[in-house]
């Protein structure tokens, strides 16, 4: 019988989850679909309600997970089958090919440094973070191995400079590559650890418990809703977070995308696409906050900036939440009670129009700002589906994974054995998702534990 236990999802519930269990001496298996473990959080500026920094909290438990003896990372790695015989799961994982020889690679860079081709950077949207073709997923990432875009292989990328020569061979043969300038650079530093034929994996493991943290993802707005995708200045509040961050593509500058200048007049539209066709259909709990948030740390970059955030109800519900609203409204921000009904650029300034109905005065009104933020709340992962589907246990209408009984079963689903954190469950904060991972941990330990009096 295994006394293993898998966690699917390693943002910062998957990492709590995994780094509680092993203090207990379980072997862990932490999956993440994607090239580093972190999530949503490697992503965030600072966190609410005490705006420390995002990455300076997480990286550290980031390396604790990865020197830990008991925690095996999968990263880019997918379940794709599980089934459950004699209480144990047989889970069947495919370790998709990062091209690289994790044990050789040492995070040099040398190979990013050589490829001659930049496409966005996925962690950023638009406004305008770049990476190469062959790149580390961002600074602070675990494990901090170059990975190779699949896309840049069998000449894809040849006619935007990658690929120089005119090589015919199929990459996935060929062991011995002539002319890809990382797989030179890499064996000038004597490494040799750029892999154009690494095939996928597939690994079957034993459990005796699963964990379920597959987390949130930040709705995007559709084309069109306030001006989004139609004006380069209206941009998401996940765009923010990365406009502020030091680490971001301007190095935490507040600069608006159409011509780089900075942004003097700022305003947020909170619940943005709140029940429209492919908006947000509920609450995301946090979105009240992380406008406080980006207020007081646009703030504290620029006191002089003038912050404005069109709301409609306000959610302040966690421990010091209504102190850190506040705290929002003392640095000068102006809230106000408001239904926008529509927004347009002004031709040369390229400012933004926000016509709006004051619900507490009924007046139509009009403002002018720089730039404009949607806050547009959480949505569950894309993947979560087709997971559930694997792991034969329900999602409910939302798209988040569904509780055996949220009263009296939380975080239990209704396969034995399986449980849920932190997104996976709904819209969350940090903080209580890593109570839940802490919790769920529990329970996938004590799985198939005989109980005192049972
Ligand atoms: C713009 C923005 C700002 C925010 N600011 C704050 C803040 O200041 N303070 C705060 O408390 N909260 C904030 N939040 C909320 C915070 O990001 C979440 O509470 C937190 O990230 C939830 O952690 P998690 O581990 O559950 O999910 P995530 O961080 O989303 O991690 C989930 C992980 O699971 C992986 N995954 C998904 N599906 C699969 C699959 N099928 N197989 C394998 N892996 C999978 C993903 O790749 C990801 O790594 C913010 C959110 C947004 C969008």
């Amino acid at each position: 019988m295994s006394d293993g236990i898998m966690i699917i999802g390693a943002g910062v519930a998957g990492i709590n989850c995994a780094l509680n269990a092993a203090k207990y001496g379980i072997k862990v298996y932490l999956v993440d679909d994607t090239p580093s473990i972190g999530g949503m959080m490697a992503r965030l500026d600072k966190t609410f309600p005490t705006n420390d920094c995002s990455i300076c909290i997480e990286a550290p438990q980031m390396y604790e997970v990865d020197n830990n003896p008991n925690i095996e990372i999968l990263t880019n790695t997918e379940v794709r089958k599980v089934s459950k015989a004699n209480g144990v799961f047989k889970v069947r994982v495919v370790k998709k090919a990062k091209f690289i020889d994790e044990e050789k690679c040492t995070g040099c860079r040398a190979c990013m440094e050589a490829c001659p081709v930049s496409v966005p950077d996925e962690m950023d949207g638009k406004i305008g973070g770049m990476r190469k073709l062959i790149y580390m997923p961002f600074p602070q990432a675990v494990p901090n191995k170059a990975v190779l875009d699949p896309d840049c292989r069998y000449g894809k990328k040849r006619s935007e400079g990658a690929c120089v020569g005119g090589c015919v061979v199929d990459c996935s043969q060929c062991r011995e590559c002539p002319i890809a300038l990382c797989v030179a650079a890499c064996r000038k530093e004597g490494k040799d650890a750029v892999r154009l034929w690494q095939a996928n994996k597939n690994m079957d493991l034993e459990v005796k418990s699963i964990v379920v943290a597959t987390g949130i993802t930040d709705a995007k707005p559709p084309r069109g809703l306030h001006g989004y995708d139609i004006y380069d200045n209206v941009i998401t509040n996940m765009q923010f977070e990365r406009l502020m961050n030091a680490g971001g593509p301007t190095a935490g500058q507040i600069i608006r995308p159409s011509d780089k200048k900075h942004a003097r007049k700022i305003a947020w539209i909170q619940c943005a696409g709140r029940g429209l066709d492919h908006g947000t259909p509920y609450c995301s709990k946090v979105c009240c906050m992380i406008a406080a948030k980006q207020v007081i740390i646009t703030k504290e970059h620029d006191p002089s900036v003038k912050t404005t955030i069109y709301y409609n109800d306000l959610k302040a519900y966690g421990k010091g939440f209504w102190g850190f609203y506040q705290k929002a409204r003392e640095h000068g921000v102006v809230y106000v009670r408001a239904r926008p009904y529509d927004v347009f650029e002004i031709p040369g300034s390229r400012n933004l129009v926000i016509r709006y109905e004051d619900l507490d005065t009924g007046e139509l009104r009009k403002d002018e700002v720089e730039l404009l933020v949607l806050s547009t709340g959480l949505m569950p992962s894309d993947r979560n589906e087709r997971l559930g589907k694997i792991l034969k246990i329900p999602i409910d209408k939302l798209g988040y994974f569904k509780e055996k009984d949220p009263f009296f079963s939380p975080l239990e689903t209704e396969v034995p054995g399986i449980y849920l954190c932190g997104g996976a469950t709904g819209p969350i904060d940090i903080s209580e998702s890593v109570v839940q991972a802490t919790a769920a941990s529990m329970k996938a330990i004590l799985h198939g534990t005989p109980m005192l009096g049972a």
